[in-house]
């Protein structure tokens, strides 16, 4: 069986217990891999590397450094659709949306960050005649970086890029679902000329190998994107260190539609909103609020939609709708959906597992599903579920919309839907949530702050912003 490696040093290593835990590839239901069970020992290692790696890396011209990670970017545009396979086969996501959302945002985000670091310049202050003030920004050292299952390549190289773009050398964890293009991702760096301890990906379950990386002294900066039990947990660890920290966490986004919409885009992106990676991606639209006058209409023509998805063999291009990725996760989804039931909601198509003829008979499919009849203070609408699950639910104006839409303790994105510019400026200001669509979903420009509100996270990438979180400022004053 195919054995994945730690990428210590510039080498790919076994870890230090010998000991390894199973992949699974979600679509069949088996394992297919083995994947190292690193510990502290083996985060020790890549930390000692990262340090060795650190000056002459921080030291390197930001050019040299620029074109290094285009090398890596080139090589993950050469290996598109390896990678894409991979990371389908690993997660159990349609390969056609690996192909146009997950692997293509990976090499988005080195280039994006190769040459934002050569534009990024540092502040200076002109205190009148009598001084100046300017910033240095160094990097920090040594940076943790620890990603989710859900976009496996694209949020591990969302966070990586602007920690080697800043100067920083890094000890990553993907997860250990989903480590295999991780995995692949080392053996890139490797073939572009990255230097030995620039990158080091330790793999490993989270209560071990991630929690090494988080109690690690050596580690000052750790950037973290998961669910928000273990983002309390992580904050909890690194806090009393003093460690800086960015949390990207969990969500449970309202998706707000308007009477006066445009109808078609409306309809046709909030089902990709809902449904999209299976609704494994925590800028889904989970609550569907939509104004009394099209409610009828829109939960009539929705659920019609919904129905149409295919739901199939993730590496058929005609699927829509994959395998969740685990049983564990299809399990949670399901009893969701038993919870909506018993909270009253009417399951209006969906409800069950698939079980898909041939190959992937034993895999985790479950049909997408659109629950009405639910309170907004449920559980069902106040707790993330992380799966083809949405509830719709009617309003009748702007201030009772808000108060729904605010009434859980996530604030990571909102979608709104109206044709009114001055409805749209109000609703957008009045929601509290860290990014908000307007008449779209999940475009991005990577120039722009990205994060959550309340329970959905601290701080904020993306930008200016995940390079200045990399680097430490100091600030030089000179008296005139
Ligand atoms: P998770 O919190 O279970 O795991 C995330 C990562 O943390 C994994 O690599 C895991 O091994 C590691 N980990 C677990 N326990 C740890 C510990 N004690 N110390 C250090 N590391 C530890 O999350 P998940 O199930 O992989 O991902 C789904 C969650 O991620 C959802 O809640 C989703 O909303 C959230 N998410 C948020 C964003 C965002 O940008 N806000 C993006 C994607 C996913």
């Amino acid at each position: 069986m195919e054995k994945i490696y730690n990428y210590i040093n510039g080498a790919l290593v076994e870890p230090v217990s010998a000991q390894y835990i199973d992949n699974y590839m979600p679509a069949e239901g088996r394992v297919y891999s083995l994947i190292p069970d690193s510990d502290k020992r083996d985060v020790a290692n890549a930390v000692t590397a990262a340090q060795a790696a650190f000056e002459s890396w921080s030291g390197m011209t930001v050019e040299h450094r620029a074109a290094i990670l285009q090398r890596v970017a080139d090589l993950i545009d050469r290996d598109l659709d390896a990678l894409a396979l991979a990371e389908s086969i690993d997660n159990g996501k349609p390969v056609s949306l690996a192909k146009v959302v997950d692997i293509p945002r990976a090499s988005s985000n080195m280039r994006f960050y190769a040459s934002g670091a050569i534009h990024f310049a540092s502040e200076t202050h002109i205190t009148g005649k009598e001084a100046v003030n300017y910033t240095l920004r160094a990097p920090v050292g040594v940076a943790g970086c620890i990603s989710p299952w859900n976009l496996p390549l694209y949020l591990f190289t969302w966070k990586i890029a602007p920690a080697l773009a800043a100067g920083c050398t890094v000890v990553a964890k993907p997860s250990e679902i989903t480590p295999m293009t991780a995995f692949l991702f080392s053996k890139l760096c490797i073939e572009a000329g990255l230097p030995a301890g620039v990158l080091n990906i330790v793999h490993g379950v989270g209560p071990k190998a991630g929690q090494a990386i988080v109690e690690h002294p050596d580690i000052p900066a750790i950037s973290f994107t998961g669910g928000t039990v273990t983002g309390r947990s992580i904050a909890a660890t690194a806090a009393p260190m003093f460690k800086k920290l960015s949390l990207e966490l969990g969500g449970k986004n309202p998706n707000i539609i308007f009477a006066d919409c445009d109808w078609e885009q409306a309809l046709a992106t909030s089902l990709q909103s809902s449904f999209s990676n299976q609704g494994e991606i925590c800028l889904c639209g989970s609550r569907i609020f939509v104004e009394k006058p099209i409610y009828e209409k829109f939960v009539a023509d929705f659920v019609k939609r919904t129905k149409e998805l295919t739901v199939g063999d993730p590496l058929d291009s005609n699927t829509r709708i994959g395998s969740l990725v685990s049983q564990a996760h299809m399990n949670k989804v399901l009893s969701y959906i038993d919870l909506a039931r018993q909270e009253g909601g009417a399951i209006l198509t969906g409800g069950k597992r698939v079980i898909i003829p041939g190959r992937c008979e034993s895999g985790y499919f479950v049909e997408p599903t659109v629950i009405t009849g639910l309170d907004h203070q449920c559980r069902t609408n106040q707790e993330e579920i992380f799966g083809p699950v949405v509830t719709i639910m009617p309003f009748e104006t702007e201030e009772e919309v808000l108060r729904y839409a605010n009434s859980t303790p996530y604030g990571l994105s909102a979608t709104i839907w109206t044709e009114n510019l001055k409805r749209a400026h109000r609703v957008a200001a009045g929601v509290k949530s860290g990014i908000i669509w307007v008449n779209c979903w999940l475009f991005r420009d990577l120039r722009t702050p990205f994060g959550g509100m309340k329970q959905s996270g601290v701080g904020r990438e993306g930008g200016w912003e995940a390079l200045r979180f990399f680097t430490e400022a100091k600030n030089v004053c000179i008296k005139l």
